[in-house]
């Protein structure tokens, strides 16, 4: 481990490297053009077989790793340093989204509906380049740099639990991922202890009453009007039962029913998500929601059923892991990049790996408003500033670098 004072300018210890190897500065256009060819190739969640095939291949190309096909949708490659020491995993994300793209630029997607709009195929490119630079400095570690490329983080249930369960976090002491973040502007990089992302859970509600003629309301039991009171209700559980330090979100995304102007339906069917970060909290939200759909319901004579599709579990990042990545940020790129990362209400499964081992999930800021690119994730016009893919690749590289000794005792790199 460094101590403080021995850290070096980051810009010197990258160009004192020997050209024959492949660096950060040198593997920094082929991750953009790796990400571009991505962002042509778009697939979707537990669908990403090409993705995948082109993952492996490529890192076959760099020598000195281990590949493995846990699913057939992702890749795992093992790089086992010159001496024995812990495991560290880095991962990448995989999967695009079910969105057509709108962007103008020269590689839009080539897959008619599908689309890189999260952001991942930069995070592939950038874990692709740092496998790259560690391959030529395998002599350097004592310990194993695993990469994980995982599948279908979009998509409930997640690629991440059946990694889990195929054993790719065995012996792993210690795990980090990072996440391209359109909230945060290009030269920061957000680090935090503690909860960082939110448990997206979701909802669907059956409001059943009895459907008839718009203009004889009394002789129908209305479910637009219950439904209406339900949702009304529904935010009373954030403003009065939810403590006002702790954070929860209730959000009815989706109201299904009815046909015409002059027919009262018989049922209307609401659904949503809600995010929490405290467990228990998570716990009691589903008992909070039914306590008052069965209550309105009950007062006005319909009744109801609840349905609750638990998601991932929030991303809480542990303190270790986080000093690492901090520490590795302030040798990559120096210590004015490195910011606080403010937490969000999205979900991640990387949160799976964390249930297993030690891990810490982090953001690097890809806004830049001089460009327009603003664009929130998910969005058919998301981009991202491309600089960022570097910034990723060297502290993906400098985090294995002080995990596992390739900075040398004295706290200079080993040359
Ligand atoms: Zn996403
Ligand atoms: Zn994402």
């Amino acid at each position: 481990m460094l101590r403080d004072d021995d850290r070096e300018d980051p810009v010197t210890t990258t160009v004192s490297l020997t050209s024959q190897h492949p660096t950060e500065d040198s593997v920094r256009e082929t991750v953009i053009s790796w990400r571009r060819h991505l962002h042509q190739n778009p697939e979707l969640s537990f669908h990403e077989e090409r993705t995948a095939q082109f993952v492996a291949d490529t890192l076959a190309l760099f020598g000195n790793l281990e590949i493995i096909r846990p699913t057939p949708t992702s890749v795992v490659a093992r790089l086992i340093g010159a001496r024995p020491g812990p495991v560290l995993a880095m991962r990448a994300d995989l999967d695009a989204l079910p969105i057509e793209e709108k962007n103008t630029h020269d590689f839009v997607s080539r897959h008619p509906g599908v689309m890189h709009a999260c952001g991942h195929d930069g995070h592939t490119s950038m874990l692709l380049g740092a496998a790259k630079v560690l391959g030529a400095r395998k002599a350097e570690l004592a310990g194993e740099v695993r990469f994980v490329f995982q599948h279908a983080e979009e998509l409930n249930p997640g690629g991440a639990e059946e990694l889990v369960k195929a054993g790719v976090m065995d012996g792993v002491e210690m795990i980090i991922g990072a996440h391209l973040w359109l909230p945060m502007p290009y030269g920061q990089v957000g680090v935090r202890s503690g909860a960082l992302m939110a448990s997206p859970d979701n909802f669907t509600i059956t409001i059943t009453g009895s459907g008839g003629h718009a203009a004889i309301p009394h002789e129908t039991t209305d479910s637009i009007a219950i439904a209406a009171q339900v949702i009304t209700n529904l935010q009373h559980i954030v403003a009065r039962n939810v403590d006002p330090l702790a954070s929860a979100v209730v959000s009815v995304t989706r109201i299904a029913g009815g046909t015409t102007y002059n027919v009262i339906p018989g049922q209307v069917e609401l659904a949503g998500t809600v995010r929490t970060f405290d467990p228990a909290l998570r716990a009691r939200m589903p008992e909070l929601m039914k306590r008052i759909v069965g209550g309105v319901t009950a007062a006005h004579g319909a009744s109801f059923t609840f349905e609750w599709d638990p998601g991932y579990r929030p991303v809480i990042n542990d303190e270790k892991a986080s000093d690492l990545l901090r520490r590795a940020v302030v040798r990559a790129l120096g210590s004015e990049v490195l910011v606080e990362a403010i937490p969000t209400m999205g979900g991640e499964d990387f949160s799976a790996y964390q249930q297993q081992v030690p891990g810490s999930f982090f953001f690097i800021g890809a806004r830049n408003e001089e460009r327009g690119i603003t664009n929130p994730h998910h969005h058919e016009c998301f981009d991202i500033d491309e600089r960022a893919l570097d910034s990723g690749t060297r502290i993906f590289v400098a985090a294995a670098l002080e995990m596992l000794g390739g900075w040398g005792v004295s706290g200079t790199r080993d040359q």
